[in-house]
């Protein structure tokens, strides 16, 4: 299916580098759009428990037909939840009516809360008791990762942050390097509206004959970043998985470069939630 892996700092476990994320689907229509991208050769699915789409997820997962080793399924710990992490995770597992799950987050560090410590104290139990394959961050700075990491004993496998071409996160990207840290960018479109617009992403298309979203998408596989594109038109879930069959130019990253603005869509991670 031309997938790529790539292989987290937990032993033996490797993750599609593209996955289908499902923020702001319906719990109806999930089931549906899930259903969707598994056939058309998704083999990695991005939930979080405040998506509220938890049920639907499981359920498509175990309607496929595909074995369970070849579905790779993360979820996300709420932000209310940091101080009962073990019992929400047991929630989402319910939820999902799975035994496992590959990659279990903390999705915001919740800084002015200051309980992600004592959360990932109880992500370090449920990853040695098997229960999720790999455990990881999301929205972490390097100001709150170091702290994670000089008071536990797990180094993350991966942190989820906001990235595409208008917020390229180089600091970020360089301190999950020198970490043995993945990059897993969310919002990898920029959302969709503007930056697929952009006429340097229009140039590109052009000359590689691929669309806009494709040339964003394989941008970000060859700079070593996991995806998570969402849609729920079938057209486009098909078209965010076609990206496997060529390769930007070394001249065309640098231009794919030169649009980084530092520009936010989300919240700051330092003061959300
Ligand atoms: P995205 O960058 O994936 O953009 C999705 C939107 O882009 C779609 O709604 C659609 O309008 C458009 N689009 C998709 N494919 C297209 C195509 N081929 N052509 C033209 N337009 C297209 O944005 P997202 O949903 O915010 O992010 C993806 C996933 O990242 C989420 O579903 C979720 O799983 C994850 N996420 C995580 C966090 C976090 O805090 N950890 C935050 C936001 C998103």
């Amino acid at each position: 299916d031309g997938m790529n892996s790539l292989m987290l700092n937990t032993d033996g476990v490797q993750i599609p580098q593209l996955g289908f994320g499902v923020w702001q689907i319906s719990a109806d229509e999930t089931e549906r759009a899930v259903t969707t991208a598994l056939q058309a050769g998704y083999r990695h699915i991005d939930t979080a428990a405040a998506y509220g789409n938890e049920e639907s997820v499981g359920r498509a997962v175990r309607a496929s037909g595909l074995p369970r080793s070849k579905v790779f399924v993360t979820t996300k710990l709420g932000n209310g939840d940091h101080t009962r992490a073990e019992e929400a995770f047991d929630e989402s597992l319910a939820r999902l009516g799975l035994d496992h799950v590959d990659l279990f987050l903390i999705h915001w560090p919740v800084p002015q809360q200051g309980k992600y410590v004592q959360a990932w104290k109880a992500f370090e139990k449920i990853y040695r008791d098997g229960r999720a394959r790999a455990i990881g961050t999301s929205n972490f700075t390097v100001g709150t990762l170091t702290r994670l990491m000089d008071q536990t004993d797990i180094i993350p496998s991966i942190n989820q942050i906001e990235l595409h071409p208008y917020l390229q996160q180089r600091e970020m990207r360089a301190f999950h390097e020198a970490n043995g840290i993945l990059t897993e960018a969310w919002s990898p479109l920029g959302q969709g509206k503007g930056l697929l617009d952009d006429p340097a992403l229009r140039v590109l298309s052009d000359k590689y004959g691929k669309t806009p979203a494709q040339v964003v998408l394989r941008w970000h596989l060859q700079l070593g970043n996991v995806v998570i594109p969402k849609s729920v038109t079938p057209s486009r879930i098909a078209e965010n998985i076609d990206v496997f069959d060529f390769i930007l130019d070394a001249e065309d990253m640098v231009a794919i470069g030169a649009m980084n603005r530092g520009h936010r869509i989300g919240p700051d991670p330092d003061t959300f939630g």
